[in-house]
């Protein structure tokens, strides 16, 4: 199934394959790891470089997000910065959201794609 097929028919609810990696159910190598969020590569990697920097706290989608996510959405974006950094991604790199069915999301717990290593293409599919 395409990523593209899987936000078509994720829904929005429950546990998702990141509150399993979160609480370590699922055995992942982690970039970074502190209390507010995880880092870890992306399964199906779309660049030398594409890993996923996820909140601990199950924030649905962006869309849902509230004022009061305001720290956690700041922090994530720092660590992007910070493990992109690590990375070697001296020439730049892309930060991404999906949310919902039109952004492509196919898990819903937030989560901010940070992609590099080769040049990328705009405008995205
Ligand atoms: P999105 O389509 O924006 O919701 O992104 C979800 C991302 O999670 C996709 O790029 C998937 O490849 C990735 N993904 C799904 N399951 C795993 C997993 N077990 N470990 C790492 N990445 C995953």
């Amino acid at each position: 199934m395409s990523e593209t097929d899987k936000a078509q028919t994720a829904t929005p609810g429950g546990d998702t394959i990141f509150g399993k990696i979160i609480r370590g159910e699922i055995p992942t190598t982690f970039l970074h790891k502190d209390d507010v969020c995880v880092v870890f590569n992306d399964i199906s990697a779309q660049a030398p470089v594409h890993f996923l920097v996820v909140p601990v706290k199950p924030i649905v989608r962006l869309a849902e997000a509230e004022d009061s996510d305001k720290e956690i959405l700041g922090h994530l974006l720092l660590v992007a910065k910070k493990v992109a950094a690590d990375q070697g991604l001296t020439e730049g790199y892309r930060v991404i959201i999906n949310d919902g069915q039109h952004g492509g999301q196919s898990v819903y717990h937030l989560h901010v794609h940070v992609l590099g290593q080769r040049q990328l293409g705009w405008p995205p599919g």
